[in-house]
């Protein structure tokens, strides 16, 4: 179950009251301020505190680069123009505080992005919950041959079935000993900092993030690609619904440029110049070693 009754109940609570302010507000933000996005099995994302909006951006570039930015009159081609030549700052002034559940095994990859603020849930302080991930069927794969940091063809059968209960029953029993060994009826029961230590990588552990928006779309570029582990990607793409209708003009530049764009190396530009003169290029006319080739064909054909 993703959102507890009593989460549920501090979620309404919220939404129910209202404040006034003369900061800038986004509708599309205020709409999911507080409610739970569903991720994976039981984690959410939730918006908890948002700064800025695509004026946020503009006004800080205007302020930064004065005359510079006299050229491009609409906010949208200026956030446009930002995005191009790679302007950090100005996207630095909008900021995102998430309410995130997520499995341990998630969250130690989504650690690694360290230009955020974290506050997680303390497992010495409070008990876990019962909660893990069991990846749903057609999330079940088989080791890729072709990338050793992927997967390939979805488990069937008696191996799925197989891997499931395992997966299943190894949560249960970790859980079980976890609550055995930190119970004091009629022992002292072991300390719950110590106790965590026997549960699997697959538990759900919370934390509240804040980040930028700068530092937010290079966590998106990273973890909503296609090359990100799945459960990560998740996440990521449950987040960007919400940037979406936050700095809509933002979004639609990060999407342009850095989600749907492509970064090509100098060989890469050299070898499209040739082929724009007809010339038929190859992998050995190149100078691209055969992993730089098939990244590069991949960029041309998809
Ligand atoms: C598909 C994929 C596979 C990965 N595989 C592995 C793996 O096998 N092993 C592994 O260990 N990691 C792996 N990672 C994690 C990856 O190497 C990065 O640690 C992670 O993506 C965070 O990126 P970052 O450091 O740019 O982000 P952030 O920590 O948010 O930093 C953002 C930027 O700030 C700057 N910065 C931040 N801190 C410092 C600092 N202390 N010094 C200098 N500059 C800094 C850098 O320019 C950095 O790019 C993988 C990531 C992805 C997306």
């Amino acid at each position: 179950m993703p959102i507890s009754p009593d989460q549920a109940q501090e979620i309404a609570d919220a939404r129910s009251q209202q404040n006034t302010t003369m900061r800038a507000t986004v509708p599309g933000m205020e709409a999911h301020l507080y409610t739970a996005h569903e991720v994976l099995d039981h984690g959410f994302i939730r918006v908890i505190d948002y700064m800025g909006d695509d004026s946020a951006i503009c006004q800080a570039a205007r302020v930064s680069y004065g005359k510079g930015t006299k050229s491009v009159q609409n906010d949208e081609g200026l956030i446009r123009y930002l995005m191009r030549h790679w302007h950090s700052t100005p996207f630095e002034m909008c900021e995102i505080k998430l309410h995130v559940k997520l499995p341990v095994f998630v969250a130690r990859q989504w650690i690694r992005h360290r230009t955020a603020n974290v506050n997680e849930y303390s497992a010495r302080y409070s008990i876990l919950d019962r909660e893990f991930y069991i990846p749903a069927p057609e999330h079940i794969n088989a080791q890729s041959v072709v990338n050793n940091q992927g997967r390939g063809k979805i488990l069937e059968g008696e191996e799925a079935a197989r891997v499931l209960e395992i997966l299943k029953a190894d949560s249960t029993r970790a859980y079980d000993n976890y609550e055995a060994m930190i119970s004091d009826d009629g022992q002292d029961g072991l300390a719950r900092e110590l106790a965590r230590m026997n549960l699997p990588a697959n538990i759900y552990t919370q934390w509240y993030w804040k980040v930028d928006l700068h530092n937010l779309f290079h966590f998106l570029r990273l973890r909503a690609d296609s090359h990100a582990q799945y459960e990560i990607r998740v996440y990521a793409d449950a987040i960007c619904k919400v940037v979406a209708d936050w700095v809509p003009a933002a979004y639609s530049a990060f999407e342009d440029y850095r989600l749907g764009g492509a970064q090509l190396s100098g060989k890469a530009v050299d070898c499209v110049r040739r082929m724009l003169k007809g010339e038929e290029v190859t992998q050995e006319t190149s100078g691209m070693s055969k992993g730089e080739w098939r990244e590069f064909q991949g960029v041309l054909k998809a």
